[in-house]
């Protein structure tokens, strides 16, 4: 059975490249009929925060994706937070020392760096595995220091088959014993990231590109942990490309485009940034761009994830997020434009019932042209107000065609005279009085008339509009415009 995890540390805004890889683990899971364990590394008390925790949880709750196993939800391997496992770990460490797999290590970075030159050896070479030797370290024993724990690293390569990358090899000695405990006794990841891995059976080890290089020092503590009895196997491992921003840089976690509330603040809807999420390294096939959660489920396979550098497209993202706007249940829409267009005081914290009902009567209009939620408001706002306090808006008016005074007279006598409020209805009457009348042109008719009643230069369909809007507010709204 496939067990896979995600685990991330809870030190900071949840970034894109973090939720694309949950949703890797995630998709993985389901598609295999595996199980999902969700784990927060919190071991770095001075950058993890309990917001930061708050914050991963909501955003995988917003993306819908659950887990099996994990924090909030309990399993069979609890405690789920790292900060709750310190006795684990040092029963492991204690054994792993007891077997020599690993040994205390008192020479400082200095120290390090002077036998190197001493020896003639290139200083980037690091450690040199001296204090294997029982007698160097009593030498430096000797002095009262707090020693930290080094892994003896087997003499011989190291070889796995990456799901996403193919076979790597890393040669034997391409690193030296490795610290996994600092002195004082604190366990690094390099350490509690295996260890937990293995007490939770993970099967397969989706991550990102950036964690490559620990893998061939992670597999090397996994021989050791298996020679105790605590690992079973040495998991499969698969690296998940980059995500890259504007260039061919990394997107950085100090980018806007990397913050995923922040996609959210703009009207993202779940199922489109998941979607678009999930295209970062992975495709469900030629000339297919959107899908829902359940498809990526039933096609997702970590072995067909492009290893090349991902590109964070927000242009194809809002796209993408359009279809799927677009797919939504007029009603379901609506409810969630909602709280988009109270943000911008469209509509008050309770709305009546007949603004929920005007609200949904809109949506259709508005479907068709969304990309994000957060254009609700200003496609909406002048429903929800009158002509007194509509306001137009400076550039629509200094846009307004030199002819807009008679395009509107004439606009406003056949309305008037109409009394058929229809969608029908008032294409005719425009139709009417600024093709017919008037011999406009159907481009450049009818502009100054959505300016009058919209007071914008963009508004969902004009004909529409009207009609929903009614005689009185779309006649006085045009005599507004006029005066
Ligand atoms: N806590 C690690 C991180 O957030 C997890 C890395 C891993 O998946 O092994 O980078």
């Amino acid at each position: 059975d496939v067990r896979v995890r995600f685990c991330p540390s809870p030190t900071g805004l949840p970034h894109v490249g973090l939720v694309r890889t949950a949703l890797f683990n995630w998709a993985q899971a389901r598609h295999t009929g595996g199980t999902f364990v969700f784990r927060i590394e919190d071991t770095d008390a001075a950058r993890d925060s309990e917001q930061s925790f708050e914050q991963i949880i909501d955003a995988l709750t917003w993306m819908g994706l659950d887990w099996d196993e994990g924090v909030l939800k309990g399993g069979p391997d609890e405690p789920y937070r790292q900060s709750q496992r310190g006795a684990i770990y040092q029963d492991v460490i204690a054994r792993l020392t007891a077997s020599g797999h690993l040994y205390e290590s008192y020479m400082t970075a200095a120290e390090i760096e002077a036998r190197n030159i001493a020896e003639g050896r290139a200083v980037q070479q690091g450690y040199g595995n001296w204090e294997r030797d029982p007698e160097v370290r009593a030498a430096f024993r000797a002095d009262d220091r707090q020693p930290a724990l080094r892994l003896r690293v087997p003499d011989e390569d190291l070889s796995f088959d990456d799901l996403i990358r193919g076979p790597i090899t890393f040669a034997a000695g391409s690193f030296p014993d490795f610290v996994v405990v600092r002195p004082g006794g604190q366990p690094l990841y390099t350490l509690v990231n295996p260890v937990d891995d293995a007490l939770m059976r993970v099967t397969d080890v989706l991550r990102g590109e950036d964690l490559l290089p620990s893998t061939p020092r992670q597999i090397a503590l996994y021989h050791a942990l298996i020679d105790i009895g605590v690992a079973e196997w040495v998991p499969r491992f698969g690296h998940m490309p980059l995500v890259l921003g504007d260039g061919t840089k990394k997107l950085s976690k100090r980018d806007p485009e990397s913050n995923l509330f922040l996609h959210r603040e703009r009207g993202f809807i779940p199922e489109g940034l998941l979607n678009y999420l999930a295209l970062l390294g992975w495709s469900i096939g030629p000339d297919r761009d959107v899908f829902s959660r359940a498809e990526l489920a039933a096609a997702f396979d970590i072995r067909n994830v492009n290893p090349n550098p991902a590109r964070f497209d927000l242009k194809k993202a809002e796209a993408i997020n359009g279809d799927h706007i677009r797919l939504l249940d007029p009603d379901d829409l609506a409810a969630r434009m909602v709280p988009y267009l109270q943000v911008r005081d469209v509509l008050p914290a309770e709305p009546t019932p007949d603004q929920l009902a005007l609200l949904r009567e809109l949506t259709p209009l508005v479907q068709e042209r969304m990309q994000l939620l957060g254009q609700a408001p200003d496609l909406l706002a002048s429903f929800f107000t009158t002509a007194a306090d509509l306001v137009h808006a400076e550039d629509a008016v200094a846009g307004l065609p030199k002819n807009a005074t008679e395009v509107l007279a004439a606009a406003e006598e056949a309305l008037a005279a109409s009394d058929d409020w229809s969608v029908d209805g008032v294409k005719a009457a425009l139709e009417g009085a600024l093709i017919d009348g008037l011999g406009l042109k159907p481009r450049v008719a009818f502009g100054p008339v959505r300016v009058a009643t919209s007071g914008r230069r963009v508004s969902p369909p004009l004909f529409e509009s009207l009609a929903i809007l009614g005689a009185d507010e779309t006649l006085a709204r045009i005599r507004k415009l006029r005066s």
